[in-house]
């Protein structure tokens, strides 16, 4: 284990409730940060205020109690700092960085499909000409804030093609190549929302100083766009560990096994947070 600071982080998204995949992903950050006598802090990323609902974080701090995780200091809730994320968004387009693209998610499914030869898995778009984008804008036409690939590329020169992360776990460290191309330009704010998860994810890091992330193999490609977002931003780069999502003895996510039951629902069955642990494959 890495010596020195380690304070990581719980950040769900007040949804739903926590199931069996969140209780395997609790245990293995609180894990982590016991074995280095770290501290957890806990983040609510609810910046989707149509889906995101008080009660879920209510129900997601009991769970957690009764699970017996204790987190240290004040839960951030990320739907109270958008200001936050408008200033990261506002030095980003004053920096040429970011640009407001006007295609829906069906145009855009549509550009890609259009293009079955090429290898580009992700939108790669472009500014409008300044009066056509004043039309649309007056308009009221909705828009992203798309993150210019190319002129992060042209910011950070050679850097770019150096950019990594470095893993830790049992193991001890090493280092991974990012590469946040197949992402495309990816969106960082809406018209309505000056923020998506990555920005806000990415600053609440640095802004929080978390030195270890703690999160599920599903993440592990977008860490490359968290990457290039560090680096743009100087935000200090945490060190990462992805844990293996649980399956259950038919190869299916739990979460998906399951459906969406809560560990509301097995604690009500009469499971103890021991069972539950055993469950998730941990002893
Ligand atoms: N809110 C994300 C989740 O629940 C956080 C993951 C992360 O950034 O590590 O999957």
């Amino acid at each position: 284990m890495p010596q020195g600071e380690f304070i990581t982080r719980f950040a769900p998204s007040p949804t739903g409730h926590l199931h069996l995949g969140h209780a395997a992903s609790a245990f293995c950050v609180w894990g982590f940060a016991h074995a280095a006598g770290g501290r957890v802090l806990l983040r609510m990323e609810d910046i989707d205020q149509t889906r995101c609902k008080p009660e879920y974080e209510a129900s997601i701090l009991e769970d957690l109690t009764w699970l017996g995780l204790e987190w240290s200091g004040p839960i951030r809730r990320q739907s109270e700092h958008f200001e936050d994320y408008e200033a990261c968004l506002e030095t980003l387009r004053e920096r040429g960085l970011i640009y407001r693209c006007f295609k829906t998610r069906r145009e855009i499914a549509e550009i890609l499909d259009a293009e079955p030869e090429s290898e580009m898995t992700a939108y790669i778009g472009a500014q409008l000409p300044a009066s056509e984008e004043a039309e649309r804008l007056e308009r009221g036409d909705a828009f992203a804030w798309r993150l210019s690939l190319s002129a992060a590329r042209d910011t950070l020169g050679s850097a770019y093609d150096d950019l990594s992360y470095t893993e830790f776990g049992p193991d001890g460290l090493h280092g991974v190549k990012a590469d946040p191309a197949p992402f495309g330009d990816v969106v960082l704010g809406r018209k309505e929302t000056p923020t998506s998860y990555h920005l806000a994810c990415c600053h609440d890091d640095a802004l929080q100083g978390i030195t270890h992330i703690i999160r599920g193999e599903d993440i592990r490609e977008m860490t490359s766009v968290h990457t290039l977002l560090q680096a743009l931003m100087e935000w200090p780069q945490p060190l990462y560990h992805f844990h293996p999502l649980i399956m259950g003895p038919d190869g299916k996510k739990l979460s998906k096994r399951f459906g969406d039951r809560g560990l509301r629902a097995w604690r009500e069955d009469g499971k103890t947070p021991t069972d539950i642990r055993a469950m998730t494959g941990l002893s």
